[in-house]
């Protein structure tokens, strides 16, 4: 069967068989990140959907809505190839009627962190995703850990909402050298890739230390050592399930994070460190 393409609640309603169904939400510019999201959904379930779309609600003043890259056609090749049975790619005026007022709050937890740094960003996320639920109406739906604070906000809501809908995390794609894809890496010059590196190689180097504070020392380091066009936004070690932050003893799983514009492009990446014993 060819790829359907759907604009529409009308369309997706029509192209909804039977069998299970995963959803792998995306802004489109697809890499092979989103890639591997799409395979792990189609071992998930029997149907596999794609939505593109760039939501204006999660994008703040001044950050990269108009100029965020929109490479359609190329989205549309690489879900063929991938097997993607519908791909939903729904214009804004057709996600969002013109006098809404209801949205989803994203509660304390969407306010820190990258919530800090972005108001707003998670309530448009949570409210967008929430939307692409109830039209897809997924049994599964596949995000990537390299966003894990918003994968944790689609658990949280998931829970506190009672959405029906079981959610899978998929690990971070990176480059060989290191560097976690992001549609935004396109932005970056050659020499600007160069300087981005240190946000993994400073993830890496908390990531082998034994308590909150080595981690947090340890990766700090190595972007202070950074050339100057990396500019740091934060730097924290968190708590995987609600992003606050970890202290001396701490036992288990956490978040080390971090954000950082490197020329005019901000990038975020983080590690799942295992701390104690
Ligand atoms: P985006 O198009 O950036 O909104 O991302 C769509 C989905 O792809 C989100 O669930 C992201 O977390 C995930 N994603 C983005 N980059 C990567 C990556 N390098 N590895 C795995 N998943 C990713």
């Amino acid at each position: 069967m060819d790829l359907i393409l759907a604009r529409n609640r009308t369309d997706l309603i029509k192209a909804r068989g039977g069998g299970t169904l995963a959803l792998v939400p995306t802004m489109g510019a697809l890499h092979e990140g989103h890639r591997s999201l799409i395979r792990l959904a189609r071992d998930r379930a029997d149907h596999v959907v794609v939505s593109v779309f760039v939501n204006p609600l999660q994008f703040g003043p001044g950050e990269d809505y108009s100029r965020y890259p929109r490479t359609f056609d190329a989205d549309l090749a690489a879900c063929r190839e991938e097997g993607v049975d519908v791909v939903f790619a729904p214009a804004a005026g057709d996600m969002y009627l013109p006098d809404r007022q209801v949205s989803v709050c994203a509660g304390e937890m969407g306010r820190i962190v990258e919530g800090a740094s972005r108001p707003g960003h998670f309530d448009g996320m949570l409210t967008v995703v929430l939307k692409l639920f109830n039209l897809v109406r997924p049994d599964v739906a596949v995000f990537g850990q390299k966003d894990a604070q918003q994968l944790s906000m689609i658990r949280r809501m998931v829970a506190d909402l009672d959405v029906p809908v079981e959610v899978v995390g998929a690990p971070t794609v990176r480059e060989p050298d290191g560097l976690a894809l992001s549609s935004r890496n396109r932005y970056l010059s050659a020499g600007e890739r160069r300087v981005a590196l240190a946000l993994s190689r400073a993830l890496r180097a908390g990531a082998g230390e034994p308590t909150p504070a080595r981690v947090r020392a340890a990766a700090s380091k190595v972007l202070a050592e950074a050339p100057p066009e990396l500019e740091l936004d934060y730097l924290v070690l968190v708590d995987p399930a609600t992003f606050t932050e970890v202290s001396d003893p701490y036992e288990g799983e956490a978040v080390l994070a971090v954000a950082a514009k490197v020329g005019a492009t901000r990038l975020i990446d983080n590690m799942v460190v295992r701390l104690g014993r």
